[in-house]
């Protein structure tokens, strides 16, 4: 059987950080009391009239703008019609075939469309322990009824789970950068829905997809994508159909279970929202859309490059904000050292944080700054730096006192390394005589012993240098 190719879809629901909500005025808000951020327009009484955000609109043109969309002069809203409790409409409010944004990319993905609509309210399953009548229960809490949600659609452009999950981190260091969203998954403000399905590899042709439900976390959405590979993978290779489906992951028993078969277009009936006039975009929307854009990750990325920082650096840096952030801030301390050897000891920083933000941390950017600077200069080794930068990480202060009160400056020069040198090949007599001999394998003995003496404060390279001078080999 030819190999099987992964072709995977996303579509990511982003809460807009706006104030108030997407068709009312009520606040949005994480953690209220139940019930409590609610109206008629968002508890859908009869006779309430929506009033489209004008912000979520603005935030859904900056979103558009990063992606590369392109934005529509005139949108539309249309109901989507179907019964869930937590839907206390009978209809949510969203765009169907007249999208704010269509097409555009970020990165190797394709955008399909962007589109604005209203979240639906949260559902608590209470289980038996919130009985009613007999049954368990389960309790609606409106305050998330009504939130404004950006929903960004890609084109079916990734290739495997990491891929997917790889690039979800682009687009949310992008929507970060943008200040449209917290972008806060534990919360539920960035969730996110994988079609999957599987071809032929080199096929044009698309198998026929599932939809994995609602992943709030990277490694939700990696392990799920994945386990729903491996499950269509079995059911092809033993000759079964993938039936269209909607699936849900559960990320501690690693299963999925089906939770409905895939609704069609047409089973919402949609149609115009009759409350709301169609949204026209003005040249001022637009301009002010494009002021507000900061710097994004891929244009972080290029700046630099251009600043003749490695490719990996440079994308550890952008799509990591906060650490490119944190780089950016020791880059302007000037404290002298070229932009990839602070590039290095910020991914150095970064790798003892453990996923915390560097500027959260005790490191200073400008402490960081000034201990690359050191270790540039020579006054420092590689090696003495890292025990610095352990000192900062766990206490702050400055490194040239770090260096100054645990004794750490560089032993350098023939002055001062020369009679260790001289020392260390005295005490290794048959090493020295093989060096002697050309053979420089065992050098490493004579430099090991050197770094021992100097509590690792002396340069590697300049310790071979002094061997091969002591020894007469030129
Ligand atoms: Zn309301």
């Amino acid at each position: 059987m030819a190999e099987l190719e992964p072709v995977i879809g996303l579509e990511i629901h982003v809460q807009l950080r706006t104030q108030t909500k997407m068709f009312c005025g009520c606040p949005t808000g994480f953690g209220e009391p139940p019930n409590t951020l609610t109206c008629p327009v968002c508890l859908g009484l009869p006779g309430a009239l929506p009033v489209a955000n004008a912000e979520a609109i603005h935030y859904g043109l900056m979103i558009g703008m990063a992606l590369g969309s392109e934005l529509a002069p005139r949108s539309v809203f249309h109901r989507k019609n179907y019964f869930y409790p937590d839907l206390a409409k009978g209809y949510q409010i969203s765009q169907y075939d007249q999208p704010l944004c269509r097409g555009g990319q970020l990165g190797e993905v394709e955008i399909h469309r962007v589109h604005l609509e209203d979240d639906a309210a949260k559902l608590n399953h209470a289980g038996s322990s919130g009985r009613i009548h007999g049954a368990d229960a389960s309790v609606v809490d409106f305050n998330r009824g009504g939130t404004p949600l950006a929903e960004i659609v890609t084109e079916p452009s990734l290739r495997s789970a990491r891929q997917a999950a790889e690039w979800l981190r682009l687009l949310r260091t992008t929507l970060r950068q943008l200040g449209v969203s917290d972008v806060n998954m534990e919360e539920g403000s960035l969730r996110c829905d994988a079609n999957i399905s599987l071809r032929p590899a080199g096929s044009d042709e698309l198998g026929t997809k599932t939809e994995l439900k609602n992943m709030n976390s990277f490694r939700f959405i990696e392990r799920g994508i994945d386990a729903e590979i491996a499950r269509q993978s079995g059911l092809i290779e033993a000759g079964e159909a993938v039936a269209q489906e909607t699936l849900h992951f559960d990320p501690r028993s690693g299963s999925l279970t089906s939770l409905r078969s895939k609704e069609e277009a047409h089973d919402y009936r949609y149609f115009p929202e009759p409350d709301l006039a169609p949204v026209v975009i003005t040249n001022a929307m637009l301009e002010r859309a494009r002021q507000a854009l900061p710097e994004l990750p891929l244009e972080r990325e290029e700046r630099l490059l251009g600043l003749g920082v490695s490719a990996e650096s440079a994308r550890l840096l952008s799509w990591h904000g906060e650490t490119g952030a944190f780089f950016d801030e020791a880059l302007a301390a000037d404290a002298g050292a070229p932009p990839q050897a602070l590039a290095n000891w910020t991914a150095e920083l970064a790798g003892r944080l453990d996923g915390e933000d560097p500027g959260a941390s005790k490191v200073t950017p400008a402490a960081l700054a000034s201990l690359a600077a050191m270790v540039e200069e020579g006054k420092v080794t590689q090696g003495a730096g890292r025990q610095v930068l352990d000192r900062l990480v766990a206490e702050g202060g400055d490194p040239a006192q770090v260096v100054a009160d645990e004794d750490l400056e560089a032993v350098g020069g023939a002055d001062e390394l020369a009679p260790i040198v001289r020392a260390a090949l005295e005490a290794n007599p048959d090493v020295a005589e093989k060096l002697k001999g050309g053979d420089m394998k065992p050098i490493g003995v004579i430099v090991g012993h050197v770094m021992k003496e100097t509590r690792g404060r002396a340069d590697g390279g300049e310790v071979t240098a002094l061997v091969r001078s002591e020894l007469g080999l030129g």
